[in-house]
């Protein structure tokens, strides 16, 4: 069977088959071989990058931490500063601010030693200390004062640290570091602009606790807010003292014045005491004059030439002018002293001013002047002494028809104000300048007026309209202006 050809033939041909079909599945095998190890390749390149991450996050987690405690420790020391800032801004009295800055919260701020020094008359004085021995002190104290270093501080506005030295000036930080017994350190100037200027230094003991910028920035935020609390306890001070030199003032000038008015009620009361008996004493000679003048006239002693007459009859009028005058200015100490008794009952205004125009009318007549009133029902009864206010409207009346011209108007207006009458007695006559106005309820004051050389007057009727409107408790006020006219105003209380 060997030897027969077709056996042969398809033992060499399956043989073949056989072959390419291993081939094939060699070639397949070795593909997925190579696919195989370049997946494993892949997973073994992922599992690198996994570990770099893990170590990556393991990293990054120990940074977190550490920026963590960081920030933690940064808060706690920026919440101790802002106790501090609200307890020193809150502060009047510059010996209380360092005390509050005291050793409690600067140790909470994280430093162990600290000490502020301002710059007085005689050098630098000790405000605040913290963490030093008395003993050491004394040796901080003299250190200041002995060298240039602190006060540049101050004039150059300077902060310096163990930080910024040791690359500038190395031996310059140890020798702080040294004397002031510390690893590193803050010195920060303190710059009030009213108070003493001054520094405050701060500084760690701990070789593991750096001061860093961050802390640096935390001590110049706090010298800050200690040179504006400082200024603002020289402000208080200064406005404290202000107030106290101008309430001493206030009480040296309130004495002054009360010495000064009792001083001039006496003089009042003495002139008015004296002005009361002298009128009274005037009174009997002028009765006397008057009545020897009028017994003459009458021809009782016997006929009295022409001449004489005449002479006579100017006595009697020059007496007349002299008891009226007298009258009033005893009317006029009478009320200044209280001895007039105001007998005060309803009065109706109308009437009185209807009264008063009908008293007037041959003098208005005589001038051309017009009267009219105007008077409102609700203000009409006013509480007075009813003699007394007729001679206030008889007063002002009379002097505005005496200085208004022919042909001019008077008028009276009366309107509620309040619990009062207002009364307004206006004319069109020769008005009154301010600087007189001020003086024209004095006794005795006229205005120097071509009216005033003609006609006669005392100046004493105005002093006494005043007199009598303010014992009824009401006020009087002028409005007028020289070539138009002037207004008299006053009030008295409404009758209930
Ligand atoms: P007398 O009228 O007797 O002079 P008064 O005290 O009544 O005294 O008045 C003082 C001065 O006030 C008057 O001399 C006058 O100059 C001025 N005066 C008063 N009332 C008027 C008025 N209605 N118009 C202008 N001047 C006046």
């Amino acid at each position: 069977m060997l030897n027969d050809p077709q056996f042969t033939y398809f033992l060499f041909f399956g043989i073949t088959i056989t072959i390419a079909c291993l081939a094939a599945v060699i070639v397949l095998k070795m593909r997925a071989i190579k696919q195989l190890r370049s997946t494993v390749n892949n997973l073994k390149r992922s599992l690198d990058e996994m570990d770099e991450q893990a170590k990556l996050i393991v990293r990054t987690d120990i940074e977190l931490n550490k920026a963590q405690e960081e920030l933690d420790k940064k808060i706690g020391e920026l919440y101790a500063l802002q106790k501090l800032s609200r307890e020193i801004t809150t502060t009047l009295e510059e010996s209380q601010i360092f005390q509050k800055i005291g050793s409690a919260e600067l140790g909470e701020l994280g430093f162990e030693k600290a000490f502020a020094f301002l710059w007085e008359a005689k050098g630098f004085k000790l405000r605040l200390s913290l963490g030093y021995e008395t003993s050491n002190l004394q040796r901080v104290i003299t250190m200041i004062n002995s060298e240039a270093l602190y006060s540049e501080i101050i004039t150059k506005a300077q902060v310096l640290s163990s930080a910024s030295l040791s690359k500038q000036n190395p031996q310059l930080k140890e020798k702080i570091c040294r004397v002031f017994d510390v690893y590193s350190f803050v010195i920060t100037p303190i710059l009030p602009k009213e108070a003493n200027k001054g520094f405050l230094f701060v500084g760690t003991k701990n070789a593991g606790t750096f001061i860093s910028a961050g802390d640096e920035e935390l001590i110049a935020i706090l010298a800050n807010q200690l040179g504006q609390a400082m200024d603002n306890a020289k402000l208080f001070e200064n406005t404290w003292r202000a107030q106290q030199d101008l309430e001493n003032k206030v009480t040296e000038r309130t004495n002054e014045l009360t010495l000064a008015l009792n001083e001039v009620k006496n003089i009042s009361r003495r002139k008015t005491n004296f002005i009361s008996s002298v009128s009274h004493e005037l009174r009997t000679p002028l009765t006397s004059i008057k009545g020897y003048a009028s017994i003459l006239l009458a021809g009782k002693l016997g006929e009295v030439p022409q001449e004489v007459h005449e002479r006579l009859e100017k006595i009697n009028k020059h007496s007349d002018e002299l008891v009226h005058m007298v009258n009033d200015l005893l009317d006029i100490a009478r009320i200044e002293s209280g001895k007039v008794i105001m007998n005060k009952e309803s009065v109706d205004l109308k009437q009185i001013s209807e009264e008063v125009s009908d008293l007037m009318s041959v003098q208005l007549k005589e001038k051309g002047i017009l009267f009219s009133s105007n008077i409102a029902q609700e203000a009409k009864d006013v509480f007075a002494d009813r003699g007394q206010i007729a001679r206030v409207f008889i007063n002002l009346i009379g002097n505005a028809s005496k200085f208004t011209p022919s042909g001019g108007k008077i008028s009276v207006n009366i309107r509620k104000l309040y619990n009062f009458a207002q009364i307004d007695i206006s004319d069109t006559g020769c008005g009154i300048s301010q600087e007189a106005q001020e003086k024209i309820f004095e006794e005795f004051y006229r205005v120097d007026n071509a009216v005033n050389q003609q006609v006669k007057g005392t100046g004493l009727g105005l002093s006494l309209v005043k007199h009598i409107i303010e014992a009824h408790g009401g006020k009087i006020w002028i409005k007028s202006e020289p070539g138009a006219g002037s207004t008299f105003s006053f009030t008295i209380p409404l009758a209930i």
